[in-house]
């Protein structure tokens, strides 16, 4: 340890030294959330001990395809994405707006406890900084903020992990949200693995993350340690696979609402949703009522939804959206135009995910190209 350290340091903390980190954010009051290994996935969840940390797994990714392996090495964060997101922390899936009792006095609201919890995210990527960001937009930036989302986004320390290998699926690099984390981050971790030891190069991104990492036992960078960690990330974006050109992409979608791709992609689409409980930004709610038998208790209550279910866009007698092409056509035509309009930005930030695991390996990079080359091949567009 040593000196007090400030924004913007870049200091080296030894494997072990991540569990020291983890007890300094649990003393200070903060439930820990990280990668852990289960059903053969690498998921969200609460973590206690580097022990729960997926080392030495990395995952295998592709279109419809997620396989685990073991790496020949012990890193903590030589994975990319797994099929969670840390909406299902921020954005609770099933959140109770109000409930009323009635009794001999008549019907009264019952107050709900404002809850704070505070967590403290360990390995959020920066595609997912992004995609935190764009909930933000949705959450908190306009005239209606959630209350609930506020309270657990204002009380979030986030431990970022920049990315030095690309999934099989990213494509952060053209979307501009990856792979190195450039903001919303207390601290941010570069895994450098090629070496003996191994050791993680961290860099303090808020005053916070510096007061937490002074009391962390580290060392001082030098300057090769933290070139190797630039030249890792750099060599990450280089491998990335796949791109999805944004160029005009609103008015694309928005003069190709009948073009054919859209009938090929619904012959394919099983409309199952798998893509929208995968995607980081999708937010879709619906909200129900409850009575209880005895008729004094009433709720409300908002629950996570999928817009590629029929109920989804029923009104008064039937769905605005009763065909798969129509859902898929909303879809993806909200994350890559409608959005902008609404939010101001893209509603994907080029995780992969829907691409992964998609049980019939739509690939959203590729139905935009095909829509953009159907274009250029028409002549429409120049
Ligand atoms: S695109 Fe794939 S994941 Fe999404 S609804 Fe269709 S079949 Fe399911
Ligand atoms: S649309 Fe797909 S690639 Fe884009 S953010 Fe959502 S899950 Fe990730």
């Amino acid at each position: 340890m040593g000196r007090s350290l400030q924004l913007g340091d870049k200091v080296v903390l030894e494997r072990q030294h991540l569990q020291h980190l983890l007890d300094v954010l649990s003393k200070r009051g903060y439930r820990i959330l990280g990668p852990t290994v289960r059903d053969q996935a690498i998921v969200y969840d609460e973590v206690r001990s580097l022990e729960d940390l997926p080392a030495g797994w990395t995952d295998e990714q592709n279109a419809g395809t997620y396989r685990l392996k073991k790496r020949a090495d012990n890193a903590l964060f030589g994975y990319v994405v797994g099929p969670h997101s840390w909406k299902k922390f921020l954005l609770q899936p099933d959140v109770r707006l109000w409930q009323a009792k009635s009794d001999e006095t008549g019907l009264k609201t019952v107050e709900s406890k404002e809850e704070r919890p505070r967590s403290a995210f360990i390995g959020v990527r920066s595609c997912e900084l992004h995609a935190i960001a764009v909930q933000d937009k949705v959450f908190m930036a306009g005239e209606y903020v959630d209350p609930s989302y506020k309270s657990r986004r204002e009380n979030l320390f986030v431990v970022a992990v920049n990315c030095v290998q690309a999934g099989g699926t990213c494509f952060c690099t053209s979307m501009k949200t990856g792979p190195k984390a450039t903001f919303g981050f207390d601290l941010a971790i570069t895994e450098i693995v090629n070496t003996e030891p191994h050791y993680l190069l961290v860099e303090a991104g808020t005053e916070t993350g510096a007061a937490v990492l002074s009391e962390v036992a580290h060392r001082e960078a030098s300057e090769e340690e933290k070139a190797a960690a630039e030249g890792a990330v750099e060599e990450c974006s280089r491998q990335m696979g796949r791109t999805l050109s944004t160029a005009g992409i609103k008015e694309l979608l928005y003069r190709n609402y009948e073009n054919p791709r859209w009938e090929d992609v619904a012959s394919r689409c099983l409309t199952c949703g798998n893509c929208t409980m995968v995607c980081p930004t999708c937010f879709c709610t619906t909200v129900e009522d409850y009575t209880d038998l005895s008729g004094q208790l009433a709720e409300r209550r908002r629950r996570m939804d999928v817009c590629f279910t029929m109920d989804f866009s029923y009104i008064h007698g039937g769905s605005i959206r009763y065909s798969p092409k129509a859902r898929y056509r909303q879809w993806m035509t909200h994350k890559l135009a409608t959005w902008i309009d609404q939010f101001g930005v893209l509603g994907c930030v080029g995780c992969g995910r829907c691409i992964t695991w998609c049980p019939v390996a739509i690939d959203i990079t590729e139905e935009a190209r095909a829509i953009r080359e159907s274009e250029l091949s028409h002549g429409t567009v120049t």
